[in-house]
């Protein structure tokens, strides 16, 4: 069965989209530690992510790259977080996270967002990329 990030990936879900190419796909986390909190996906579905093929690893490296540059713009903090962690969905997923203090990259550490911040966080990160 397709995992919900594919099904993201397909259109079939909403999400508040960042960022896409031919392999990656980056969106802001729906219950994110922090504003600007991005998940960031390859096209590709694999379970765990140093399963990945070596090119895939790396392009998602790089795609990560480009999109943490610009949440840095979007988003005042010291800087950006990066982690690969949890159990919950069986597709690989970078978590990128603005950080103002270490409790931001605490997975129980959560924010509220509404929709309008959430569409203004999405369309800025992707104007700044
Ligand atoms: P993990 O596997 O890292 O524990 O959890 C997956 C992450 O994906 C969590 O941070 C969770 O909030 C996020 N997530 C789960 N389902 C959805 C969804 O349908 N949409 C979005 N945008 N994020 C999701």
């Amino acid at each position: 069965m397709a995992s919900i990030f594919t099904k993201i990936i397909n259109g079939e879900i909403p999400c508040y989209k960042v960022a896409e190419d031919a392999d990656y796909f980056a969106f802001l986390d729906i219950n994110p530690n922090a504003k600007g909190h991005t998940l960031v996906v390859p096209k590709k579905e694999v379970d765990k992510i140093f399963d990945l093929d070596k090119d895939t690893y790396t392009g998602l490296l790089e795609f990560s790259r480009k999109v943490a540059i610009a949440i840095e713009k979007t988003v005042p903090c010291l800087r950006v977080g990066m982690s690969v962690i949890g159990l919950e969905v069986p597709h690989v997923h970078v978590h990128l996270i603005p950080l103002n203090s270490m409790a931001d990259i605490d997975f129980k550490h959560k924010v509220n967002l509404s929709k309008e911040e959430f569409e203004s966080t999405a369309r800025t990160i992707a104007a700044n990329l």
